[in-house]
């Protein structure tokens, strides 16, 4: 027997690789229609992705999207179908600890699909630092606070029901900043809702609005004015273009923040550079990942431009990789909107986040920190039990 071309090192002693890569969609009920210019969603749905690693450990990500095709170019279906075609033939064999790396490596592949990428970036992560013993933020740089302020959304379309929700939501000291979805009714109208919610809080509650790109820039200008004097402390997109968003800011007492015009670095640059905007809304999906989330932030950072954490609706997995990185963030002026879980009607962690006084936790377990509930996850899944039953 010949052992002089034995390998040179023991497997054991080689790094570990992705093994395989599993995707499944959840479909999960919320707790009412949350109504935006865009889409009315009467439910949510996460494209879930493991990836398995040679060492035995597994590491977890979430994509999801705003209406299924109403926000952008990418739905939970084609996540799943991009990551299982195209992402897992890239990843699998590679060294499992060299996540920027293997990121890069995607990215020469995979053109596109910023959401599906941040959702394997979040699952080798979360899966390298449970390898590690650490938690997300500090692969991230290191986190600066464990608390994160969250606002909520006002969407029911009702603005007598918007209200008692909010008064629900600051007698449970769970929320008191305010964003209201507006721009699928007329100006008029729309502003006499957000004038009516912030006479009714008073100080006791921010009220914000998000417009979702859907003003002109000379309904714009009239909205931001009459905006500004009900009392209303920023708006969100209301207008499509980058150079219409650049004119508004600065023209009226209310802070302007850029969301659907930021899709990476790149874009955060380009405003960044004609000072387009009061504040960034970082989403890790819309940026591709939550590395290209704290590069964003360094931009803002460096041109003066405020930060605030956003979020895609995502669920507990994709908002716990959010809130990992906006720890990470040298300043959060404004907070950040991740009450993803809190608009679903059913846990699917082993142990539910914690929302309380006005705030979210960081977890500090290693990885992500949070724990799958299999059994409710494989009840949700599509094609799962709850489906069978509810088809009988
Ligand atoms: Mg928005």
């Amino acid at each position: 027997m010949n052992t002089v071309f034995a390998p040179l090192a023991p497997a054991t002693a080689l790094a570990p690789v992705v093994e395989r890569i599993e995707t499944l969609l959840v479909d999960l009920p919320t707790i009412r229609p949350h109504k935006l210019s865009v889409a009315t969603m009467d439910g949510q749905t996460l494209m879930l992705v493991k990836v398995h690693c040679s060492d035995g450990i597994t590491g977890i990500g979430e994509g999801t999207t705003i209406g299924g095709l109403a926000y952008g170019g990418e739905s939970p279906e084609g996540m799943k179908l991009a990551i299982d075609s195209y992402f897992a033939p890239v990843m699998i064999g590679e060294d499992a600890t060299r996540v920027q790396a293997l990121m890069a490596r995607l990215g020469r592949m995979v053109k596109e699909n910023r959401f599906a990428k941040s959702a394997v970036e979040t699952a080798l992560l979360d899966a390298h630092g449970k390898r590690l013993g650490l938690p997300v933020s500090e692969l991230l740089g290191g986190r600066r606070r464990d608390r994160l302020p969250v606002a909520w959304t006002l969407a029911s379309g009702d603005t007598a029901r918007d209200i008692a929700e909010a008064e629900h939501m600051l007698d449970q000291r769970r929320h008191r900043i305010f964003k209201l979805k507006i721009g699928a009714r007329g100006l008029k109208e729309d502003i006499a809702h957000v004038a009516a919610i912030k006479r009714a809080l008073g100080e006791r509650g921010a009220v914000r609005v998000d417009v979702n790109m859907a003003w002109s820039e000379t309904e714009a200008v009239f909205g931001m004015a009459a905006l500004a004097d009900a009392g209303c402390e920023l708006v969100e997109q209301p207008v499509a273009s980058t150079a219409a968003l650049a004119r508004l800011v600065r023209r009226f007492p209310v802070a302007l923040m850029a969301d659907e015009a930021l899709t990476g670095p790149e874009s955060a640059f380009e405003i960044a550079k004609t000072a387009g905007a009061d504040v960034f809304a970082v989403k890790i999906e819309q940026n591709g990942g939550l590395y290209n989330a704290q590069r964003v932030a360094a931009i803002a950072d460096a041109a003066g431009i405020g930060l605030y954490g956003g979020t895609m609706l995502e669920g507990p997995v994709g908002t716990i990789a959010s809130a990992q990185v906006f720890s990470t963030f040298a300043d959060l002026q404004w907070g950040t909107e991740l009450f993803g879980p809190l608009l679903l009607t059913q846990e699917i962690l082993r142990q539910p986040l914690d929302y309380s006084d006005f705030e979210l936790t960081v977890p500090d377990g290693s990885g992500l920190g949070i724990d799958l509930d299999e059994e409710r996850v494989a009840f949700f899944a599509r094609n799962g039990p709850r489906k069978t039953i509810s088809a009988g």
